[in-house]
């Protein structure tokens, strides 16, 4: 791959320090091993002048469904059982290889051209190998892992699974999927919530999950009907049921955790679980609002992600960043959840969703090379004379400002454009696919 220079942009590392400065950047292979103000050229394979432009880490969703990208716009104003039970599981359960495979493509392209370099995703039941092809094809960095359901009411046939069978499956795909690219995908046991899931299930993923050492990726706590069907039929709430059974440690990772009291809050800060927001999902599905500023008052550490695109409708950290930061004003002032703060989020807090602190999130030297070069040059963005940055990139800045995407050390989006899959092509067979899958619902 060799060497590749950005310079002259206004860096924006995300480090401890907060460092801010204008210089240079110097990539090696798959990882960054220069920043600094006035970094030679001599050798570098390849330099990419990006004065006038922002360079910052890329943006890390921890909580994405790519396979109900195709359902986009098929399931609005909608609360979330009705939406799962009315919508979207008869819509999974329509799925084939194919329209798995360009659900993926639609939403990598979109992740990609907004910004997004890791994300921990959601499967549905069947064919997640498709999944898996379409995110090593295109380069993006990603957790991810086929959903687990053994268990409720009004699950379509398709999707009811055995419970034995939901854990081989995931066991094979695991053993298939994980590390591969070196370590750029990786595998995630997926149980879809504890409503869907048996107990045996869930303890066979705490199990298998440490004996594999892989994450658990499972919603928690989104809904209130969903918490009272936790309660009647296990006797607790429900973040008190997952330490009951023995999964809420530092590997598992919670979507949502909207609904949350005090005894749930000290689990989930004690056991070092971590926590997905997901604020335009959220408010869509008329679900509630996180109390993230508690959360991270109390050190836990809390990610951004767009959750599918039928709850959203789309998969763009700007967009996540500019909620996640206005919804919690009116209840706890302007000052809660400044632009900085929801920066981190979306970068360094991913990170440590993920457990992957040491690798991505920040740009300092050593790191893997995921980045993004954003061009502020706009009517939206200017004026920018002391502007500070944080402020452009959250409250200004949109997907728009995308110009140019490196995951793993290689451009996958250049010029606004992403190499890494055809746009039309994508787009057709998009529509083919879902046109093809309503016809089976
Ligand atoms: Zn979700």
């Amino acid at each position: 791959m060799g060497t590749l220079l950005i310079q002259g942009a206004q860096i924006v590392t995300m480090n401890d320090k907060q460092n801010v400065f204008t210089g240079d950047l110097l990539i090696k292979d798959d990882r960054i091993v220069g920043i600094g103000e006035d970094l030679s050229s001599e050798g570098a394979d390849r330099v990419i002048d990006a004065r006038g432009k922002v360079l910052l880490p890329g943006f890390i969703q921890t909580h994405v469904h790519l396979c109900q990208t195709l359902f986009r716009g098929r399931a609005d104003d909608l609360e979330l059982l009705d939406w799962l039970q009315q919508r979207i599981w008869p819509l999974e359960a329509a799925h084939d290889e194919e329209s798995i495979y360009y659900s993926a493509m639609l939403g990598i392209g979109e992740l990609i051209s907004s910004g997004t370099t890791t994300l921990l995703d959601m499967e549905t039941v069947h064919h997640t190998d498709s999944a898996f092809h379409a995110i090593a094809e295109t380069g993006i960095r990603a957790v991810s892992g086929k959903v687990m359901m053994d268990h409720g009411i009004e699950v379509p046939a398709p999707l009811q699974e055995k419970t034995e069978r939901s854990l081989e499956e995931s066991v094979r795909l695991l053993e298939k999927w994980n590390g591969y690219d070196s370590g750029r995908i990786q595998y995630a046991f997926c149980p879809r919530f504890v409503v869907s899931c048996t107990e045996e299930l869930l303890i066979g993923v705490r199990d298998l999950s440490e004996q594999y050492q892989v994450r658990v990726h499972t919603h928690a706590s989104e809904n209130r009907g969903e918490i009272e069907v936790v309660e009647r039929e296990r006797g607790m709430r429900n973040i008190v049921y997952l330490d009951h059974i023995g999964l809420a440690k530092p590997n598992l990772i919670l979507a949502h955790c909207i609904w949350l009291d005090e005894q749930e809050k000290t689990i989930i800060r004690e056991r070092g679980v971590k926590m997905t927001h997901c604020p335009g999902s959220n408010l869509k599905l008329a679900s509630g609002i996180a109390e993230v500023p508690d959360m991270l008052s109390r050190h836990v550490p809390v990610g951004l992600g767009a959750d599918g695109a039928p709850c959203n409708n789309n998969l763009d950290m700007f967009q996540e960043m500019r909620l996640a930061a206005l919804i919690q004003k009116p209840i706890h002032g302007p000052t809660a959840m400044d632009a900085r703060t929801v920066l981190r989020m979306a970068t360094m807090g991913g990170a440590e969703v993920l457990g992957m602190e040491e690798e991505i999130g920040s740009l300092e030297v050593g790191k893997k090379a995921d980045l993004v070069l954003l061009d502020l040059y706009d009517f939206h963005t200017f004026p920018s004379h002391e502007v500070d940055v944080y402020s452009r990139i959250v409250y200004s800045a949109t997907r728009g400002n995308v110009d140019t995407v490196i995951i793993d050390g290689k451009i996958v989006m250049e010029n606004r454009v992403v190499r890494t899959l055809d746009r039309n092509i994508v787009l057709r067979e998009a529509d083919r696919s879902i046109a093809r899958l309503v016809k089976r619902v």
